[in-house]
């Protein structure tokens, strides 16, 4: 594959979307232009947002298939619960991934109804055709790789980069990384050519591939690249991600990731009705979900 340094970064703006209590989400995966970064397959960049006291992030139980969430937890805590019984609160700078395989459910709640900010983004990875079924899984990660390269903090999420390994564990080559500038920086760093990627700017501003982005802008960037030029000229803070373009699309109905109509019109049945599949999660203070009618959906890409 030939390649090359020069990028030409295509801008997709993210939807503003409300979770509850008014609070807003920049959704920047799935995207009409791009549904897809690698098998990431959904990105939201939650806050920074300050909630006052009794107020906070409550989403209730749900039911994930197909997919692992990934959570990055920059400021704030929230507290995790699932069907597998796990019980974990995340803190700045810790990493939480649950693997859904064929059902699980979970709640996420803020930790302290005391108020605070909070700011997190969490992503979901398409789990590849032969292990779309596995079994359920929780692994929560207080320690990732940190380090300082060209004047930039740096934490490896998920992959390998700049000689660095992190320890969690995906089922498709994949890589994410959140940068911190204090200032006026610039680097060029290397890529893999053969994957594509996407860097949200989630503070602050920065120039990628020679382009000023903000936070709200997601900026993807195609396969073939050996290298990508950052600089900031003040303090920011975004994320990268990357992985191996997937063959076909995933199909996303609510929480599900599948490959056909079918799986997800068997997991909203299974759900509704209260199936073992996903087990049940105790302690959270929020309601149950309750899936959105299927009746009359044609989910797009069905194969
Ligand atoms: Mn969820």
């Amino acid at each position: 594959m030939p390649t090359t340094n020069q990028a030409q970064p295509q801008r997709l703006a993210a939807r503003i979307t409300q979770l509850n209590e008014g609070f807003g989400i920049a959704r920047a995966l799935p995207h009409l232009q791009r549904h897809t970064i690698g098998a990431w397959c959904f990105m939201d960049h939650l806050g920074p947002a300050d909630f006052a006291a009794g107020q906070g992030l409550h989403v209730g139980p749900h039911p994930h298939i197909g997919l692992q969430t990934f959570t990055w937890m920059m400021e704030g805590e929230i507290t995790h619960r699932d069907s597998l019984g796990f019980v974990q609160v995340i803190r700045p700078g810790e990493v939480n991934l649950m693997t859904a395989g064929h059902g699980i459910s979970h709640a996420e709640d803020s930790t302290s109804e005391a108020g605070g900010r909070v700011h997190a983004v969490q992503l979901w990875i398409a789990l590849p055709d032969a292990v779309h079924d596995m079994a359920p899984a929780f692994v929560h990660h207080a320690k990732l790789p940190v380090f300082k390269h060209d004047g930039l903090d740096i934490t490896l999420l998920v992959g390998d980069a700049l000689g660095a390994t992190s320890p969690v564990q995906v089922h498709s080559p994949l890589l994410a990384m959140d940068f911190i500038s204090h200032g006026p920086t610039q680097t060029e760093l290397p890529l893999q050519p053969d994957h594509e990627h996407g860097v949200m700017v989630l503070e602050g501003q920065a120039d990628i591939a020679g382009e000023t982005f903000s936070p709200g802008i997601l900026c993807y960037l195609p396969t073939g690249l050996s290298s990508l030029s950052l600089r900031t000229t003040q303090a920011a803070r975004w994320m990268l991600i990357g992985g191996q373009p997937v063959d076909q699309s995933p199909l996303l109905w609510w929480n599900f990731v599948a490959r056909t109509q079918g799986e997800i019109e068997t997991a909203t049945q299974d759900w509704t009705a209260q199936s073992p599949r996903f087990g049940e999660v105790h302690g959270s203070p929020s309601a149950r979900l309750k899936a959105p009618s299927m009746q009359g959906v044609r989910i797009k890409g069905d194969r």
